[in-house]
C-alpha cells in the first residue's frame, strides 16, 4: 500500500465520544476527512448537530448517538445505536471526559464517583462492547484520550489524575489482549489544549501565565493540532503500535 493510502479511512465507521465540543468534535471531522463515517456521540440529542452539520457537508454519513457516561449502562447502547445505524464498528475513540477542581481534602464524594466512572469506567465499558464486535470482525482501532496527568499530578484535580493515569494502564492492558485480533489499542495524550476542558486554566492569568512559560511552543493547542495524531492512530499507518500513549503537548513533557 503507498504510504499516504495507508492513512485513508475509507470504508471505516468510527464511534467518537464527547464528540459535540472541543477536541472530540475536532477529532470526529478529521475522521471523515480522512473517509471514515462517524457515529457522533454526545451526552444528550441534538447537542452534536454542528459537527454532524459539518461532516455531512464534507460528503460523509454523520449520526447523532447518546448517552450518559456516568451511566453504568451507556457505553454498551452507545455502541448498539452504532451498530443498529452502521451496522459495524472500525475506529473507537474514547474521548468523553469531565473534570472536578478542588483540593484533596475537600474534594467530594460525589465528584469522585463522576470523573472515575465516566474518564475511567465508561472507557473500559465502551472498549469491552465494541472490543467485541472488532474481535468478531478481525479488525479494529481504539484511541483513549488520556492526558499529561496519565504522567503527572496536576494540581487540585485527583480524580483526574487518578482516571488519566489508569486510562494509560488501560490502553496498555487491552492492547496485551487485543493485539492478536489484529485490534490497535493506543492513546493520545494532550497537553494544554484551549478548550471547555481548560477554561478555568485559561481564565486564571497567573495560571494562564505559567502554563505558557513551559510550553516550548509558546501558546495553547488548538483541537485541530489533534487531527494529524488521530488518523494516524485511526489508520494502517499504525498498525504495528500497540499499547503506546503519545503525547502531543508542544513540548511540555520535554521541558
Ligand atoms: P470538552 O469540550 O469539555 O469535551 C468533553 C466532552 O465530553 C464534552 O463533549 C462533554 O459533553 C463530554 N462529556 C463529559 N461528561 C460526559 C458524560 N457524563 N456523558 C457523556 N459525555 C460527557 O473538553 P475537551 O478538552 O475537548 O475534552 C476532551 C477529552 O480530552 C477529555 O477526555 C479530556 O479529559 C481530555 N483532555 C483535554 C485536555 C485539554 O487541554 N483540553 C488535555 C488532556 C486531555 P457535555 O458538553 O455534555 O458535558
Amino acid at each position: 500500500m503507498a504510504i499516504l493510502d495507508k492513512f485513508k479511512l475509507e470504508g471505516k465507521v468510527a464511534l467518537v465520544t464527547g464528540a459535540a465540543t472541543g477536541l472530540g468534535a475536532s477529532i470526529a471531522k478529521a475522521l471523515s476527512e480522512a473517509g471514515a463515517d462517524v457515529a457522533v456521540h454526545a451526552r444528550t440529542y441534538g447537542k452534536a448537530a454542528e459537527t454532524i452539520g459539518e461532516i455531512d457537508a464534507g460528503g460523509r454519513r454523520a449520526e447523532e448517538v447518546v448517552g450518559d457516561m456516568a451511566d453504568k449502562e451507556a457505553p454498551r447502547r452507545v455502541v448498539e445505536q452504532v451498530m443498529d445505524k452502521f451496522g459495524r464498528i472500525d475506529i473507537l475513540i474514547n474521548n468523553a471526559g469531565t473534570i472536578r477542581r478542588s483540593p484533596a481534602v475537600d474534594f467530594s464524594e460525589e465528584d469522585w464517583s463522576t470523573v472515575i466512572e465516566v474518564n475511567l469506567s465508561s472507557v473500559f465499558r465502551l472498549s469491552q462492547a465494541a472490543g467485541r464486535h472488532m474481535i468478531a470482525q478481525g479488525s479494529g482501532k481504539i484511541v483513549n484520550i488520556a492526558s499529561l496527568l496519565s504522567f503527572q499530578g496536576g494540581i487540585t484535580v485527583p480524580a483526574y489524575t487518578a482516571s488519566k493515569s489508569a486510562v494509560a494502564g488501560l490502553t496498555k492492558a487491552l492492547a496485551n489482549e487485543w493485539a492478536k485480533f489484529n485490534i490497535n489499542v493506543n492513546a493520545i495524550a494532550p497537553g494544554y489544549f484551549a478548550t471547555n476542558n481548560t477554561a478555568a486554566l485559561q481564565a486564571d492569568e497567573t495560571r494562564n501565565r505559567q502554563i505558557l512559560e513551559r510550553i516550548p511552543a509558546g501558546r495553547w493547542g488548538d483541537p485541530d493540532d489533534l487531527q494529524g495524531t488521530a488518523v494516524f492512530l485511526s489508520a494502517a499507518a499504525s498498525d504495528y503500535m500497540n499499547g503506546h500513549v503519545l503525547v502531543v503537548d508542544g513540548g511540555w513533557m520535554g521541558r
